[in-house]
């Protein structure tokens, strides 16, 4: 499976340099679908303020601070943990096809990186698992917010159907809005 599901990143076109990168907020959450570029976590349904990530980090690059081609809707989470990480060193150069970052806003991240049947992210080239250590997706619990994703789905599917819904059906209603309460809290208690 895709990282994002059935969802495509894409940056409109035509973006002329920024004022100010923090301007781009609305631009980032319509194209990102509100989804974290790298997790794929959704802000709308956890409630979270995303940040922007510069995907060449500023001090790497500060010509590129206000380039809408370089910012990624980002969790805090990812965020924080890419930071100034920048492997090849080389501002010009996201990856050496080793080591490095891929923008997640483009189809070669999904050359890279999948997530499996839990739900976890893993890199599927060497490369794809040196961006899951960067951003330290071989221990966080990348698959827990992506089944809470999926449970909203779900209810929501659900949700149309309530009033045709016969006791068997309405019980199974009732018992995966638990589930999706349980695993709500369990986000919340532990983090990531
Ligand atoms: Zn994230």
């Amino acid at each position: 499976m895709r990282v994002h599901g059935d969802k495509r990143i894409q940056r409109r076109t035509g973006v002329l340099q920024l004022n100010n990168y923090k301007d781009a907020k609305p631009m980032l959450q319509e194209d990102f679908d509100n989804m974290c570029g790298y997790c794929g976590k959704n802000s709308t349904i956890m409630n979270e303020r995303f940040h922007i990530d510069h995907f060449v980090p500023k001090s790497f690059d500060s010509d590129r601070e206000n380039d809408y081609y370089n910012l990624v809707l980002a969790c805090p989470k990812c965020n924080l943990t890419k930071s100034n990480k920048w492997p090849t060193k080389d501002k010009t150069v996201a990856n050496d096809g080793r080591i490095g970052f891929v923008d997640p806003a483009t189809e070669e991240y999904d050359i890279h990186m999948e997530r499996d049947e839990q739900g976890y992210i893993r890199g599927i080239t060497p490369l794809g698992e040196n961006v899951c250590k960067n951003l330290n997706f071989d221990v966080r619990r990348t698959d827990l917010y992506w089944k809470i994703q999926c449970l909203y789905q779900l209810q929501a599917e659900l949700e149309k159907f309530r009033d045709k819904l016969d006791n068997e059906e309405l019980r199974f209603y009732v018992v995966s809005n638990q589930f999706l309460k349980k695993y709500i809290k369990e986000a919340f208690v532990q983090g990531e």
